[in-house]
């Protein structure tokens, strides 16, 4: 799916600290061990790891690299899966319900490992807020804390609203939880560094070149929008929300969602420390939730909004602005320079969907708005799988996930499921 509609520049590429040597598309080789599709956090991670590991590696995005998700997020690093746990310990079991907790935990410190290895500039800070948008939201983050403490995770507390006034420059919300191991970073910059590290590493990526069929079987193969065929030994499926229909029987468990971000003028130092002082990414407790955060460059990055329908806003900033405002009044006379949306992938469970398909097509995708780490991770866990070690693969590969209903059915129902979160938020 190339949806342009949302193709507005973002500041994730006017503030891109490189460009990568990717290769001319007249230099297609004729066969590699693993083809990728989609240069994204998943494909890219995939990418990487499978060049690390030895295997000659072909990357094709139809846009530029980042064009997706990957490069229009709000940059939250978070922890675990955006449902909590209960699907994966009612599915797998405690056991290994702490395995897929534990993956999550490991996609942070990937990020970590890769930023030091590649030398990546990507402006990573550490600390998460969960504000709570109505009082009553605060029982709920304590029994997030809890179950993240089942987990094994420390290093969290809660905030009354008293403390959070500390550290917010808003009175629009009623106390938080703290997570010390949650940040974020800027997005397109580490994907742009992961890109240089699989091209360091013999790997090639060719950008603007739209993979138009797939086979999967003894003999997998792609087939370019220009007529030419890449042979391989494995696929790599990593185009999440933008998958369309090139892959027959995938794109029924992964649904689009758009969201929108916007991203402010420079506030300078102080200004921009005023709203948040320690810096954390903010996240409120709403079903349907605004998540901001400051940039390296003393922005608000504030996202928001959800559709399901596939119509968007004419005019993203002007209607963004309300809700910016709503929690930062004191921003009236600030531009909005950047606005952008992108489309997330959930799916029905809104737990990740990893899996091999007609025997040589790997695929991750359906992150479901927490893809920053998953995303990264699961790339990893689909080049182990490729290499041999399927260890964590395995476990992923058997979470069950329903279709969503398709044809004249599929965005209707969509759009009455978020209209029921609307009304719950409301109501809560
Ligand atoms: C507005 C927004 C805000 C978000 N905020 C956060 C956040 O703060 N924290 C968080 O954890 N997650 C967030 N997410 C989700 C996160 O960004 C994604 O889960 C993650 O980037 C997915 O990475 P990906 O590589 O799987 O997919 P993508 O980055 O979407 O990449 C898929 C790629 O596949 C390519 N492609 C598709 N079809 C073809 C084809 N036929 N041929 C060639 N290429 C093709 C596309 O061009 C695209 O570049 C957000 C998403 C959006 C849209």
């Amino acid at each position: 799916m190339t949806d342009r509609s949302l193709d507005q520049p973002t500041y994730y590429a006017a503030t891109a600290n490189r460009q990568v040597a990717t290769s001319d598309v007249s230099t297609v080789p004729d066969k590699v061990d693993v083809c990728v599709i989609g240069a994204g956090f998943t494909g890219l991670s995939a990418a990487l790891e499978l060049t690390l590991k030895g295997r000659t590696v072909a990357v094709f995005d139809s846009g530029p690299i980042g064009w997706g998700a990957t490069g229009r997020n709000g940059g939250q690093i978070c922890t675990g899966y955006s449902p909590g746990m209960e699907g994966f310990e009612k599915q797998l079991g405690f056991d290994d319900a702490r395995i897929c907790f534990d993956v999550a935990e490991q996609g942070k410190r990937l990020i970590e490992a890769r930023i030091e290895a590649h030398g990546i500039d990507c402006d990573l800070v550490w600390g998460f807020l969960h504000a709570a948008a109505r009082p009553s939201h605060m029982t709920g983050l304590a029994e997030h804390m809890k179950e993240l403490e089942k987990f094994g995770v420390d290093s969290c507390s809660l905030l009354s609203s008293e403390e959070l006034a500390q550290k917010l420059g808003s009175k629009a919300y009623h106390g938080a939880l703290l997570e010390r191991d949650a940040g974020h970073f800027h997005s397109l910059n580490y994907a742009l560094g992961l890109a240089d590290a699989v091209i360091a590493n013999g790997g090639r990526i060719f950008e603007n070149t739209t993979v138009a069929s797939v086979e999967g079987g003894s003999s997998p193969s792609l087939k370019l929008q220009s007529g030419k065929s890449v042979a391989c030994d494995q696929l790599v499926v990593a185009c999440n929300a933008y998958l369309g229909e090139l892959v027959p029987g995938l794109n029924h468990r992964v649904m689009p969602v758009a969201s929108y971000v916007v991203a402010t003028e420079p506030l300078g130092a102080e200004r921009a420390g005023n709203l948040i002082r320690d810096n954390e990414a903010v996240c409120d407790s709403n079903y349907v939730v605004d998540y901001f955060r400051l940039t390296g460059d003393d922005r608000l990055l504030f996202g928001g909004r959800c559709s399901y329908s596939g119509i968007h806003p004419r005019d993203l900033g002007a209607s963004m602005r309300p809700r910016v405002l709503r929690i930062f009044p004191q921003l009236v006379d600030v531009k909005m320079q950047y606005a952008w949306g992108g489309h997330i992938g959930i799916t029905h469970n809104r737990l990740p969907n990893m899996g091999r398909s007609d025997g040589s097509i790997y695929y991750a995708h359906g992150f479901s708005g927490q893809g920053v780490v998953l995303a990264g991770m699961l790339g990893k866990i689909l080049a182990d799988a490729i290499c041999g070690d399927t260890d964590q693969f395995d476990v992923f590969a058997r979470i069950r996930h329903l279709p969503f209903p398709g044809g004249v059915l599929r965005r209707p129902a969509l759009t009455l499921g978020m209209l029921y979160y609307r009304i719950k938020d409301l109501l809560s």
